[in-house]
């Protein structure tokens, strides 16, 4: 049955499996994956998205010169000297240019985003001149060039301004908008079914609630759909399923259909009577791998695929389904979209407080994190690690990585996290 992380539970005695460490089961886990297929999405439903090829500008941007400000167009040379009078000959504005020349001793009345006209080098802002009728007279010196955008400083034509692999943010879609692009390629959605295993399991708000019997409501699902759809996936909830080898096999073998690309469980992951998962996988044909992974929290992770569709089985502890969904699945199925940082991303941080020396196994302590004027932040673990305290799991903001055989470390001292970043 899957046992507990909190301080006072027994662990097994006997002899101890061969433990695999963290970077190998990622590793495992995601080997030869790449992104599933390609679709195009109007460029504002693209955040978020894993952009499918390199991205060339569609045009030049700004697409001529172009007044940085509001003044007059010069040319550089006739302002040398302040004061310089010159004639004002006309106007431009953003979208109505001047359709003629700026010669000597000649200016133009601009406006920001307005075309540079032609003749002209250089934008006197208006309050370093002074105007009668139709002469300005300059008031304080601007050199030459001043508060022009050169055509083509933002970006020119056919040269790539966002590159495969990037999971894009707002500010990449607005490049990608400005750039003329209405539609993006991006990596299709893994679609993903996720399927919880267990007796004592019911949905919320559906148990007796008398609190006498040993009712569990489920909250596994709740989180891994959560994180898989920040991570770009499609999906479906299967639901319960009982601890009972047909049972759980009929839901496999629905998932395995073909509706989906990748089939999340959650329980029945570990070695007791109940623990159905494994054999229920490989009787439906899955090739599947099970093993110790050197992590806390965390349980076995069963790894493995049929015909292209993919099977994770997470342990069913509910902190322990949620850090190894951050530490498996969120990497894997950011790779599944091509992403070129599937992670899991660390962020540098300090302790806060003293932590004592760690074991064989890569800890993933739920901790707050505080930042400090200097802008440093620094991580307090919480104090219960139980890996089934979903109160413990929501308060925290953090994941304070110590690495195994970690020598005791004291408060102030470098470490690294992984920021929840929900
Ligand atoms: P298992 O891995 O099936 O042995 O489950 C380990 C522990 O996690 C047991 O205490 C279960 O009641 C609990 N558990 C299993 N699945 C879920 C779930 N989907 N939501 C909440 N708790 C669960
Ligand atoms: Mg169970």
């Amino acid at each position: 049955m899957g046992g507990s992380e909190t301080v006072g539970v027994e662990k097994p005695a006997g002899k101890k499996a061969p433990l695999m460490s963290v970077e190998e089961a990622i590793g495992l886990v995601t080997a030869g994956v790449s992104a599933l297929g390609v679709e195009q999405v109007a460029v504002a439903l693209a955040d978020g998205r894993v952009l499918a090829q390199d991205l060339p500008a569609r045009r030049t941007q700004p697409p001529a010169d172009m007044s940085a400000m509001d003044g007059y167009a010069v040319r550089g040379a006739d302002i040398a000297q302040t004061p310089a009078r010159l004639d004002v000959i006309g106007e431009s504005a953003a979208g109505r240019p001047f359709a003629g020349a700026v010669g000597p001793g000649q200016a133009v009345r601009i406006f920001t985003g307005a075309v540079v006209p032609e003749g002209a080098d250089t934008v006197v802002i208006q309050e370093n001149t002074s105007r009668d009728g139709d002469i300005i007279t300059t008031t304080a010196p601007t050199a030459a060039l001043r508060n022009v955008r050169k055509k083509g400083c933002d970006f020119t034509a056919g040269t790539p301004g966002l590159f495969a692999g990037r999971r894009l943010t707002g500010r990449d879609i607005m490049l990608a908008a400005a750039m003329d692009h209405a539609t993006l390629p991006v990596a299709r959605r893994p679609r993903v079914a996720l399927l919880q295993t267990g007796d004592e399991l019911v949905l919320p708000g559906t148990g007796t609630g008398t609190g006498k019997d040993s009712e569990i409501v489920v909250s596994n699902a709740f989180g891994l759909a959560a994180l898989a759809r920040r991570a770009g996936a499609e999906v479906t909830d299967l639901g319960l399923v009982r601890d009972d080898l047909s049972a759980i096999r009929a839901v496999v073998e629905q998932a395995l259909s073909g509706a989906f690309d990748l089939v999340v469980s959650s329980g029945g992951a570990s070695v007791g009577d109940h623990d159905l998962m494994a054999p229920a996988l490989r009787a439906e044909g899955v090739e599947l791998f099970v093993h110790k992974i050197a992590l806390r929290p965390g349980k076995p992770l069963m790894f493995g695929s049929k015909s292209g569709v993919r099977v994770l089985g997470l342990p069913g502890n509910p902190v322990s389904s949620h850090v190894c969904a951050m530490v498996f699945l969120v990497p894997l199925l950011r790779a599944l979209q091509g992403d070129a940082a599937p992670g899991p991303a660390t962020a540098p941080a300090r302790l806060a407080v003293d932590v004592p020396a760690n074991d064989v196994r890569r800890d993933f302590m739920r901790a707050r994190m505080d930042r400090h004027a200097d802008g440093s932040v620094h991580v307090t673990p919480c104090a219960s690690q139980d890996s089934a305290m979903l109160s413990v799991l929501a308060a925290a903001d953090c994941l304070l990585i110590r690495p195994p055989f970690a020598p005791a470390a004291q408060a102030g001292d470098p470490c690294d996290i992984i920021p929840f970043d929900d």
